[in-house]
């Protein structure tokens, strides 16, 4: 079975591991720690960056540290994994759910305004498999009526909005380092941000909420979110080859825009986006199928071996999330998306193999 997506870890990880493992530093205490920490705020640039125990709790964290709390809303877009939305009910407020853009599948900034009441505090804007939102429009919409951005920068490590990395544009980002992204620590996250106050904060409630200068004191509810000092030993690794991986998932969205862009002629098939604004990192490489079933497609491509994965539902229509609501953008895409494998080390055979199997099956 190709898969859609998996790690890419060499020796030197193992090496970095094991040398954590040695240490007897397992837990998260350790030199890897803080190391990984600043490496990844200096990467993008910001102040701070904390660790989080996955890209789920650093959601959390950062909408905690903002004071999110009962009756407040947060602007999500209605296509995304589901933890977006579950962080923002995890704090006892309402997810709103927008639409998303037809063209590069991210919220929808012409949708937002509509959805803001007086209970809005924030907008969580995803770049979604990869590619950025459009960052200007929502951090102006965000300004004029006073709302946080949290960043969902889960899919897209390194990924530009004119120039700039995403995640350098809200209050607080946050990170997934799942085995299946970008770069990985197993199970990990990370949130960055150029306030220190807001830093501080998500530090303490990572860590039970207990007062850094009064052992065992605790002023508030916190949560063990703690990295492991073997997951940043990991992370360290990765995030040293970081930039090569985007090149290569770069190459790879050239390859099969390549092999199917007679289908985009033909109308047959939508290509990954890359709008002139953004620089997308392609997490994974993503097709809308227009005129056939995408679920035979799937279906066939897996009797041939080839693991895909279909887009995500829209959020409300699932029963957690259940809202009437027309989504029509989301409704459309969700349907026709299909995530196509983008493992790092996939090889170009690979791809024009995956390529031609398409062509089979839209003859
Ligand atoms: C993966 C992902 C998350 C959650 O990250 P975990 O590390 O799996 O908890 C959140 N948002 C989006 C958009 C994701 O893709």
């Amino acid at each position: 079975m190709i898969p859609v997506l998996e790690p890419s870890i060499g020796k030197e990880e193992i090496r970095s591991v094991l040398k954590a493992v040695k240490s007897g530093w397992v837990s998260s205490k350790g030199e890897f720690i803080e190391k990984f920490e600043k490496k990844f705020a200096d990467y993008h640039r910001v102040k701070e960056a904390v660790s989080t125990s996955n890209g789920t709790t650093a959601l959390h964290l950062a909408l905690k540290s903002l004071g999110i709390e009962k009756n407040d809303e947060v602007i999500v877009p209605v296509l995304t994994f589901a933890a977006t939305a579950n962080a923002v009910i995890y704090c006892n407020a309402k997810p709103v759910f927008v639409d998303i853009h037809p063209k590069y599948w991210c919220i929808d900034p012409q949708k937002i305004e509509e959805k803001i009441t007086e209970k809005t505090r924030a907008i969580i804007p995803v770049h979604l498999y990869g590619h950025p939102c459009d960052m200007d429009w929502i951090t102006d919409i965000a300004e004029d009526h006073g709302l946080y951005v949290v960043e969902d920068a889960a899919e897209s490590h390194g990924a530009e909005y004119k120039g700039k990395k995403v995640g350098t544009f809200g209050d607080i980002a946050c990170f997934s380092f799942y085995g299946n992204k970008i770069i990985t620590t197993g199970e990990g996250g990370m949130c960055i941000t150029n306030n220190e106050e807001l830093a501080k904060e998500m530090r303490i409630l990572r860590d039970h909420g207990m007062r850094p200068d009064k052992k065992y004191w605790h002023d508030k509810i916190g949560f063990n979110y703690r990295m492991t000092n073997l997951q940043a030993a990991l992370g360290i690794v990765q995030l040293k080859k970081l930039d090569k991986f985007i090149n290569k998932k770069r190459k790879i969205a050239k390859i099969y825009r390549k092999n199917l862009y007679e289908f985009q002629e033909k109308k047959e098939i939508e290509l990954h986006p890359e709008m002139s604004w953004a620089k997308c990192v392609y997490w994974t490489y993503s097709i809308l199928i227009k005129n056939k079933p995408r679920d035979e497609l799937i279906e066939y491509l897996y009797h041939k071996s080839v693991d895909t994965r279909p887009f995500f539902y829209p959020l409300n229509i699932m029963p957690p999330y259940k809202k009437e609501e027309k989504h029509p953008n989301a409704y459309k895409i969700s349907k026709e998306g299909l995530n196509l494998p983008s493992s790092i080390n996939i090889n170009k055979e690979t791809i024009i193999h995956i390529c031609d199997l398409i062509r089979e099956f839209l003859k």
